[in-house]
């Protein structure tokens, strides 16, 4: 394995995360039911930390979705693993990891916004501006990133990685 340089740290991330869930508490309001959706596999462990700071009543399900190569501007993304139960009249966060170009969360929100939810926010822990081919709407991002290919904290590069505590960037990959 090469070396990571670590460039969002294990304190920062954790504040920021915890940020994060009070404005989802704060916009659902103190008694409603929060429905994550974690996006498989990179968004695990945002989603159980963001979780557990949530607080409330707040419950989770997973989809995963086929990985978009990005190098098309039309992409078909499709459902390897689908929801385990009805997203119908409740109110919905897509949890994601990192929004690139944007057409695989612009997929997921029209399929589920398909399904008739309450409402649909999406919470992305990175958001790389500069890569985006579609304007999608991200009312939660944790921290705004240049273009480089970043791994750690749920995020892989060949299925390495996401154990670590941090985000940061392989040497000679990012
Ligand atoms: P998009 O459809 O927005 O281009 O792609 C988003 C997906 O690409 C993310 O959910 C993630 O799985 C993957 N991805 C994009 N940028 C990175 C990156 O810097 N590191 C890793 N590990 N995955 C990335």
């Amino acid at each position: 394995m090469s070396e990571v340089h670590e460039f969002l740290g294990e304190a920062e991330i954790a504040a920021r995360v915890k940020a994060l869930a009070a404005e989802i508490r704060r916009d659902a309001g103190p008694e409603a039911p929060v429905h994550l959706i974690g996006v498989l596999k990179g968004a695990f462990v945002f989603l159980a930390d963001l979780m557990r700071e949530v607080g409330g009543d707040v419950s989770c399900d997973f989809i995963a979705v086929s990985s978009y190569a990005g190098t098309k501007s039309t992409g078909e993304v499709q459902i390897l693993k689908d929801l385990d139960r009805s997203i119908e009249g409740r109110h919905v966060v897509i949890v994601e990891d990192i929004v690139d170009t944007g057409l695989t969360l612009s997929y997921l929100q029209n399929a589920l916004r398909a399904r008739a939810p309450k409402s649909i926010r999406t919470a992305c822990l990175l958001s790389k501006p500069s890569r985006r081919k579609v304007d999608v709407p991200v009312e939660y991002i944790g921290f705004t990133i240049d273009d480089r290919f970043v791994v750690g904290y749920g995020l892989d590069y060949n299925e390495q990685y996401r154990n670590l505590p941090f985000i940061g960037v392989v040497q000679g990959v990012g």
